[in-house]
């Protein structure tokens, strides 16, 4: 484990970065959507109790990533309402799937915010003349929203998503897309993200220096 500060970036030409969970503390924002996302269904279903939510949600989010393992729509949470709504109500609900996936995403995007470590790396990154593509798991439209929201679009060069790669880290594929992208080898870049299981672990299989960062000791995962 490293802090941004002190990763080397001499003789780096590129770096391959994660998003979720090392530009910015996932686990709390996803605790804020998931409260918005269980006060409206308490408030329309007033029978049940927040734990009913919460056990709905993970049945239904365990049923999306089983399915789709491997693959950016796996986190989807469009595909997790909608495959509670229809546990719960026993039909596809399409107003409440787009609503509760509206309301999610958008709590989730107005309480999110960079970490100031990551932000000066960013800065650093940029100062130097260092292209950064982002490598990241999941769907690519809330991915391009988040670098929107998290207003660091302009230290951005490139991003590859899960959905865009059709694999997930740590396959290999996602990390070749990123260097191809930057016009780069495995030896000229280094990639940094919280996750071993994906991030060390692409990076290892592709030979790219790995650097796994530490903002606070909780796990990630969407
Ligand atoms: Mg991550």
């Amino acid at each position: 484990m490293i802090l941004f500060p002190d990763i080397p970036l001499h003789g780096v030409k590129g770096v391959l970065l994660d998003l979720d969970n090392t530009l910015y503390a996932y686990d709390e924002v996803h605790h804020v959507a998931m409260q918005a996302c269980t006060e409206k269904f308490i408030q329309e279903y007033p029978f049940t109790t927040p734990e009913f939510f919460q056990e709905l949600y993970n049945k239904a989010r365990k049923r999306v990533n089983h399915e789709l393992h491997g693959q950016g729509a796996s986190h989807s949470r469009l595909l997790y309402f909608q495959k509670l709504f229809e546990n719960f109500l026993g039909y596809t609900h399409f107003e409440k799937t787009l609503q509760y996936e509206a309301l999610y995403w958008n709590t989730f995007l107005q309480t999110m915010k960079i970490l100031p470590k990551a932000l000066s790396f960013l800065q650093e990154c940029y100062q130097k003349k260092i292209p950064i593509c982002l490598v990241t798991d999941l769907t690519a439209q809330i991915q391009h929203k988040k670098i929107i929201q998290l207003n660091i679009q302009p230290y951005i060069k490139f991003m590859v998503s899960s959905e865009e790669a059709g694999v997930e880290k740590p396959h290999p594929y996602p990390f070749l897309l990123a260097l191809e992208k930057m016009n780069l080898a495995p030896c000229d870049v280094i990639m940094i993200g919280d996750s071993e299981k994906k991030d060390k672990l692409g990076a290892d299989l592709c030979r790219i220096q790995f650097y796994q960062v530490q903002h606070y000791d909780k796990q990630s995962h969407h």
